[in-house]
């Protein structure tokens, strides 16, 4: 199932495009802040960034330059109020795929959406929709988690961090790589907040599954 990340701090129109988009079929997650956004973004498991620019936190360009920056190549398409040439300019030259104002039609928002989604199919090879390991098995798509047949929700923090190491068995990883992963520009360079997320995993998804290498970091047990 296709799932779209819509990033709209305004209720109003936030549940006016989830509704729409649900009722032909997509799956759809909403946010209303740009920090969320990242982290949700940044993980494998969207298709489509629907993305608003007035955020309370920060601009919608400052996501997009991340996202860039960090080497998505997540769709996004700017939708926002604002209409000025030289906004649609930077949207797209900051590596928006396409970009919309409001007030807008759901139809048009539909149409370009479709010809985005068509666009992927045609480049991109299948991602995986799962990673397994052990008695444990990650969905990407509804980011939730299987642990001994039992289905359990993660913060999205814990379910990237989580993705990372899965990605990658057996292979250690610093504690500044995860960082940088699964943090982005986000944390304290002094925080032992890498440590406390793989305590929080190890207590959710068994405590044997990721190992420390001491005097390096972590890695997912083979
Ligand atoms: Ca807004």
């Amino acid at each position: 199932m296709v799932h779209i990340l819509i990033v709209e701090d305004e209720q109003r129109i936030a549940s006016f495009i989830e509704k729409g988009l649900k009722s032909h079929g997509y799956l759809t997650t909403t946010v209303g802040d740009a920090q969320a956004a990242l982290t949700l973004a940044m993980s494998e498991g969207f298709d489509l960034l629907i993305l608003d620019l007035g955020l309370p936190d920060r601009d919608g360009f400052e996501i997009l330059a991340d996202l860039r920056g960090q080497g998505s190549k997540l769709p996004v398409i700017i939708l926002t109020a604002r209409d000025d040439i030289k906004d649609k300019v930077s949207g797209l030259e900051g590596g928006a795929d396409d970009y919309m104002t409001k007030p807008f039609r759901f139809e048009e928002l539909l149409a370009r959406v479709r010809v985005r989604l068509r666009t992927v199919k045609k480049t991109s090879t299948t991602k995986p929709l799962t990673l397994a390991a052990h008695n444990v098995v990650l969905d990407l798509r509804t980011r939730r988690v299987k642990v001994n047949e039992e289905w359990i929700e993660l913060p999205a923090r814990e379910f990237l961090l989580a993705e990372t190491l899965f990605q990658h068995p057996g292979q250690v990883f610093s504690r500044q790589q995860l960082l940088d992963r699964v943090w982005g520009y986000d944390y304290d360079p002094g925080s032992n907040i890498v440590d406390v997320y793989v305590g929080y995993l190890r207590k959710k998804l068994g405590s044997s599954l990721i190992q420390t290498v001491r005097g390096v970091g972590y890695r997912l047990r083979r």
